[in-house]
């Protein structure tokens, strides 16, 4: 093997190996090739590069783009509801563990008293549900697309902000920073956690989401969103790397306590060792290619929307006992249809603290 084959990892500063080349994620025509860190668990690929055209045409089109459209749903239907962030926990596990985290850090402390930030709030319901709660949070968005459209749904509450130009003049004023499936998408990981270190008060934590690799097998290539929208699969030693070097201590919220957490399924190895093709492609300036799916890859959740299902879940929508047997017979017919499941949630959020000082 060439010298070639091996990278810097910018978590652990290993020796990180090329495990495949010329991969084509979302845009047709450029290819990344992803490497793979043995000492930290964590991949990532090169170019480590965003595309900003995409993320524009995303946002603007979130309602059409699976994946992204559920954002856009929340959004939505939030308003009508008498208790955003009770109903927004039951939509999604990361939303229960965010809420129940805060319970736990705002215990014996007024609620307004904690200065809260949301980076990367996008259309804006988590910090909108937050803040019916009682809590003092303002939600910050690279997009001024979304920032816009958050303000214009929500109110007043929203800044478009580049953390790390943010934090070169600003330090030590929230209490916590709460990022929702982010540190994927940013191409420089560690200058971006840095950042939002400092702008934590002393004993301030952040609560981050992003997809689990430790979840799947170690040999799985990439069982996350496509490049260049996810530049990275992290696991849960590449976060405990990352809270080393920042200094921090780190906790992981049980996500498998979540009653609809979600677990990948697969039948064979191929699964786990190919790539699947995107559902969408775009090209380089960021417009779509095809609304159709190109391919169908073996599905990470067998077909469990059938009729019967959408009805029952339309009715009982608001019963947790429903929804957990709802879970338990998934898994059930997972069984008799002979999937595998991965050994954890897919998602896995994370509490890293400043109290060490
Ligand atoms: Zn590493």
């Amino acid at each position: 093997m060439s010298k070639t084959d091996f990278i810097e990892c910018p978590i652990c500063f290993s020796q990180a190996k090329i495990v495949s080349r010329d991969q084509t994620g979302y845009i047709e025509s450029c290819t990344y090739d992803i490497i793979h860190c043995d000492k930290c668990d964590t991949s990532f690929v090169i170019p480590l590069e965003p595309n900003d055209d995409l993320y524009n045409f995303i946002y603007q089109n979130g309602e059409i783009i699976s994946g992204y459209d559920r954002y856009y749903r929340y959004a939505n239907k939030i308003k009508d509801e008498k208790n955003p962030i009770r109903w927004l926990t039951r939509q999604e596990e990361g939303y229960l563990g965010v809420f129940n985290t805060l319970k736990s850090i705002s215990k014996n402390k007024n609620k307004k008293d904690l200065h809260m930030l949301e980076i990367g709030s996008g259309y804006g319901y988590l910090t909108y549900a937050l803040n019916c709660a009682g809590y003092n949070i303002l939600g910050v968005d690279i997009s001024q697309t979304v920032v816009d459209y958050a303000i214009a749904q929500f109110g007043n509450n929203y800044q478009q902000m580049d953390i790390i130009e943010f934090s070169k003049s600003a330090s030590e004023m929230y209490d916590v920073i709460i990022f929702m499936e982010v540190i994927e998408h940013i191409p420089n990981v560690m200058e971006f956690m840095s950042a939002v270190r400092k702008l934590l008060k002393k004993n301030g934590s952040m609560i981050i989401s992003t997809p689990n690799k430790s979840a799947f097998p170690k040999e799985t290539l990439w069982h996350t969103d496509w490049f260049p929208l996810h530049l990275w699969w992290f696991s849960e030693e590449s976060i405990r790397r990352i809270g080393k070097t920042l200094n921090m201590n780190v906790n992981f919220y049980d996500m498998s306590k979540c009653f609809n957490a979600s677990y990948a399924l697969w039948k064979n190895q191929d699964y786990l060792t190919n790539l699947a093709t995107p559902p969408y492609k775009f090209t380089l300036g960021g417009e779509k290619l095809s609304l159709q799916k190109q391919s169908e890859p073996e599905p990470l959740r067998p077909n469990t929307r059938s009729l019967l299902r959408r009805i029952i879940s339309k009715i009982f929508e608001k019963l947790d006992t429903i929804q957990m047997m709802a879970g338990i017979m998934r898994l059930i017919r997972c069984k008799i249809q002979g999937y595998k499941r991965s050994s954890k949630p897919c998602c896995m959020m994370a509490i890293l603290s400043k109290n060490f000082e």
